[in-house]
């Protein structure tokens, strides 16, 4: 019988998948894309955040334990398992070694970029040629590979895996499970019935884009939820950013992103204000600025800077509107009427209220807002330069966070007890240490440590079911 099998084609399973087959197990992945599609959301992603205690390879400085894991206290709230955590920082020092060992490359972080040479290590190549390095790497070492194969549900005995069953009806029986099947973020049924209908009669989810892909439905989640596993975590709750209203349906990618909210301020459709742009950099807000444009009217929003804005920012790849006033500038953004009148005093109160110091993007600086509800916190200067820019955005869901609880070895769990031969790695598990917000680069590094430790809690089952099997027919024997 097949040792481990492992469900997903994405960075936590081939991380799974690399590392069982390095400890001598049998394994097959299954993958619900086609191959020219493989690699769900990891094909998408540049970088994996990365403590470290001095200056190493591509990373400046030292990003110590404790200065990622308070990041991480603060951008979740509290909302996160510190013990899970902690390991995954700690571990996230050593993996790059191994990464590299299967093919990865690295380089320091890209200009433009903010503030992330220090803590993020970026991908020669991006998340794509990561991904096909590793199922280079996966052929060379003999993991067998099936792509076009949905996994439809688990059949377990409790709390034990006892096979797979596929969308096509097959049977696939293994010793071992590791499901890595992303959540459920391209499901929009589930998200639609996540976020229910709103004061306003909408239904928000209706107008969310899914920036990876098309391929991470949450049917195993949902199936194993349904089976008896225990979850954490809330299904409104994921890494959303708020992105070019243009963007497509799947798939838009990192370039569907505006990186400029900090420079400028966000108006809703009524041409109010809603949140601080300002409240910290932009690798630890980029991704709550999805939630906020959720919740505002039409679910959208409209980032607006002026001409001192330009350059200091990664450039979209839709262009915006531009303008030489703010009145034409409105009318390009469809705000007409009140909408327009409002924008105009929002832009004039906030303009009044700016107490400008010395700016700086590098730095918390002292650029902030005086009597102005909600406050711009730093960066505050002035929209009075021409020619003006508008981006209208709308919310792009990234990965959702309700998952499976795993423990320290990524054992699911079931009434709070943990399975000896059903493990989780990546977005199907990230809600035990993302309750709730994000920090950039810390999706790759949940599913590389995560997937490392569930291939190699699969590879100790398979060994313990072959020692325990032995011992039965000892005793068999010695009883017969
Ligand atoms: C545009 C974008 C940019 C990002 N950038 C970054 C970044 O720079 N750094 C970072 O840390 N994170 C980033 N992320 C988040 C990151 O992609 C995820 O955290 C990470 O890739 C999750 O890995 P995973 O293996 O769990 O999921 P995925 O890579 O999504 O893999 C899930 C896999 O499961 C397969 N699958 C789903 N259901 C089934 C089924 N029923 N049967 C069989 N197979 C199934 C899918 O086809 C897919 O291959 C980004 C995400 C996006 C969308």
């Amino acid at each position: 019988m097949l040792d481990v099998l492992v469900i997903g084609g994405g960075n936590a399973a081939l991380c799974a998948a690399l590392t069982a087959r390095e400890a001598g197990a049998s394994v097959l992945l299954l993958e619900s894309a086609p191959r020219e599609w493989r690699g769900g959301n990891s094909i998408h992603t540049r970088n994996i955040r990365c403590s470290h205690d001095a200056p190493q390879d591509v990373l400046t400085e030292a990003y110590p334990e404790e200065e990622f894991w308070q990041d991480l206290l603060k951008v979740t709230g509290g909302k996160t398992r510190e013990p899970l955590t902690r390991l995954v920082i700690r571990q996230s020092a050593t993996c790059r070694g191994w990464m590299r060992q299967h093919g990865v490359h690295f380089q320091p972080s890209l200009s433009g970029t903010l503030h992330l040479s220090r803590t993020n290590a970026f991908f020669m190549g991006g998340g794509k040629a990561l991904v096909n390095a590793y199922y280079r790497s996966a052929d060379q070492l003999g993991v067998q590979v099936r792509y076009d194969t949905p996994v439809a549900r688990l059949e377990l005995d409790g709390d034990r895996f006892v096979a797979a069953h596929t969308a096509q009806g097959e049977r696939i029986a293994a010793k071992v499970c590791v499901v890595a099947s992303g959540g459920f973020e391209s499901n929009r049924e589930w998200l639609r019935e996540a976020w229910g209908q709103n004061a306003r009669g909408e239904w928000p989810a209706d107008q969310f884009a899914v920036r990876g892909t098309r391929f991470n439905m949450g049917v195993l989640l949902k199936d194993l939820l349904a089976q008896g596993a225990d979850s954490i975590g809330d299904a409104t709750q994921a890494h959303m950013v708020a992105i070019d209203a243009r963007a497509p349906l799947y798939d838009g990618g990192i370039c569907t992103r505006v990186d400029c909210v900090s420079l400028g301020i966000m108006v809703n459709r009524n041409g109010q204000r809603f949140y601080d742009e300002g409240e910290d950099f932009w690798p630890k807000r980029y991704a709550i600025w999805g939630r906020l444009v959720a919740q505002q009217p039409g679910q959208v929003g409209h980032c607006v800077i002026d001409a001192k804005a330009v350059g200091r920012f990664m450039p979209p790849v839709f262009k915006g509107v531009q303008a030489d006033t703010l009145p034409e500038l409105a009318a390009l953004l469809g705000l007409t009427g009140d909408s327009a009148a409002n924008f105009l005093k929002t832009v004039a109160d906030y303009n009044a209220a700016c107490r400008v110091g010395t700016f700086d993007h590098a730095v918390l600086d002292d650029c902030h807002t005086e009597g102005m509800t909600p406050a711009k916190t730093h960066w505050a200067r002035p929209i009075d330069t021409a020619p003006f820019y508008g981006y209208t955005l709308k919310p792009g869901v990234t990965f959702t966070y309700l998952g499976l609880w795993i423990d320290e070895h990524a054992a699911v769990h079931f009434g709070g007890q943990p399975s000896a031969n059903l493990f989780a790695a990546g977005e199907v598990m990230a809600g035990n240490v993302l309750g709730q917000g994000y920090t950039a680069g810390v999706g790759m590094t949940i599913g590389t440590v995560f997937g490392r430790i569930a291939g190699a809690s699969a590879a100790r089952a398979v060994k313990a079911a072959a020692v325990a099997a032995t011992a039965s027919a000892g005793v068999e024997l010695a009883g017969a």
